[in-house]
């Protein structure tokens, strides 16, 4: 059975073992992840041309998103490499002026200098992913004093975060800028962007994106506190190609029981706004150093597809994990037997609104006819790819093919739930006439569809060149005439 869902795995050090990119691709993966925060750009470039040649060999089309590092914060060094033991109630200070690798058991440096100047007393600091949770008591200059209020072992250059978020970090670091050429270099299909603060920084994004020659989809990641306010997180998703629910840095900045109601708040907002939307980190956390997943995971990963996620992410489960294969194929399974509920089949999408353009009027009529008529399968003659975006938002079990002759728009469709890529050469000097027949040909001859099968196939057609999608038409394959 087809999955709708799409699975975004990590590419790391455990996928560059032999055959171990290969297996993840054969179990289903759709988009790839490169993340700029481990690795070197040759690393990162030969990893992308992996992917490409293997997708080329097999004939399919696989997504690559590249993604910032952005202004993550992290502490210094330790003396000599030391882990240090942090108990409930030792001081501890965090000290601006303290060496690269000058850390010891009272006190770290920390490369983000002007973070005293940004906390007061009684603020909440949380170091690596908030297992260590510290209360400041004192700023004093440049050193930040604080007492340990959840204690654990602290090591090297281990993230910090500011409960309620606040940071004034610019979301794009000089690194971002040089990776954001690699990206363009490499061809990514998206470039994800850490820690957007406002649709300024998604704006100034894709302007150097497109200095650069790149034509990535931005996708957002939502991890400050502060960007979850109604008119930020708006101007954030409509300057995006897509989001992603961040659930790592989200979850320590504004505490994970209010991550459930967000990501599903985030996921519908997404959505209506016609905007991809990807559920991030900890999913299959348990599979790191286990070959199966835990039942909670499993419930998570099935919920996200039920809150109408287009993709499920895997980060270290399959860039550093042991069963990077079994993650992905646990994906695929749970999401299979998701989708099967009803709640992930219907859709309420734009039924009580107008219509802005014609291509979107053209996109949910083909859905809801489709829905209504028992439809094999809808095809999407498509440039741009906008038209099955716009059928993808309204949820149901109709598979959609987005064809198009340009393998930059098959490949971003990798992301949108329910929506399948499908090659068809030579568009822009198509003989009009005989368009549908080929269509109906090409899903034939992949066995998408047989016989007697109704196909519901939309174009654009104005004076016999393509472009914006303003036919929709109604195929039984096996028919003689198809114009
Ligand atoms: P990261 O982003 O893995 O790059 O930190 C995802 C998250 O914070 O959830
Ligand atoms: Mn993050």
């Amino acid at each position: 059975m087809l999955r709708r869902t799409k699975i975004l795995a990590t590419l790391g050090p455990a996928t560059d073992k032999p055959g171990v990119l290969e297996s993840i691709l054969i179990a289903g993966v759709n988009v790839v992840r490169i993340n700029f925060s481990h690795g070197s750009e040759q690393e990162h470039l030969s990893r992308v041309k992996a992917v490409r040649n293997w997708a080329h060999t097999n004939q399919t089309y696989v997504g690559i998103l590249m993604d910032l590092q952005g202004p993550k914060i992290r502490i210094a060094s330790f003396k000599d490499g030391a882990k240090i033991v942090l108990n409930i109630g030792d001081t501890f200070a965090l000290d601006a002026d303290m060496g690269e690798s000058s850390g010891t058991q009272s006190a770290v440096g920390i490369a983000y200098k002007t973070l005293p100047q940004e906390v007061r007393k009684d603020n909440v600091l949380l170091l690596d992913d908030g297992k260590i949770v510290l209360e400041v008591t004192s700023v004093e200059g440049n050193k930040i004093n604080t007492v340990v209020t959840q204690g654990g072992i602290l090591s090297d250059k281990k993230g910090l975060n500011l409960r309620g978020g606040g940071l004034s970090a610019d979301a794009l670091t000089e690194k971002d800028k040089r990776d954001i050429i690699t990206a363009a270099k490499a061809k990514a299909d998206y470039v994800a962007l850490s820690f957007p603060v406002n649709g300024d920084d998604v704006r100034l994004t894709k302007k150097l994106l497109k200095e650069a020659g790149s034509d990535a989809g931005v996708i957002s990641k939502i991890e400050r506190a502060e960007s979850l306010v109604d008119e930020i997180i708006n101007d954030i998703i409509q300057e995006s190609a897509g989001i992603m629910v961040a659930r790592g840095d989200l979850g320590v900045e504004i505490g994970d029981p209010q991550l459930p109601a967000q990501q599903k708040r985030l996921i519908k907002l997404a959505r209506s706004n016609d905007r991809v939307v990807i559920t991030a980190t900890q999913m299959l956390e348990s599979m790191i150093n286990n070959p199966i997943p835990t039942r909670a995971e499993v419930f998570d990963v099935a919920n996200a597809v039920l809150d109408g996620t287009d993709a499920v992410m895997l980060s270290a489960e399959t860039a550093a994990g042991d069963f990077p294969e079994n993650a992905v194929k646990t994906m695929h399974e749970v999401c299979v037997e998701a989708e099967k509920n009803p709640i992930a089949r219907t859709s309420h999408h734009r039924l009580h609104e107008d219509f802005t353009y014609i291509e979107e009027t053209i996109a949910m009529s083909s859905m809801y006819a489709a829905n209504h008529l028992g439809v094999k399968v809808v095809a999407s003659l498509t440039e741009s790819g906008k038209t099955a975006l716009w059928m993808s938002r309204m949820s149901s079990n109709i598979s959609i093919y987005a064809m198009s002759d340009s393998v930059a728009t098959l490949r971003k469709v990798t992301l949108y739930r329910g929506v399948y890529p499908c090659g068809i050469k030579n568009m822009s000097n198509a003989d009009w006439g005989k368009v549908n027949a080929k269509v109906i040909k090409i899903l034939a001859e992949k066995d998408i569809v047989r016989n007697g099968d109704l196909v519901i196939l939309t174009k654009g057609m104005h004076k016999g060149k393509t472009g914006g999608t303003n036919l929709m038409k109604i195929l039984r394959v096996g028919d003689s005439e198809y114009e």
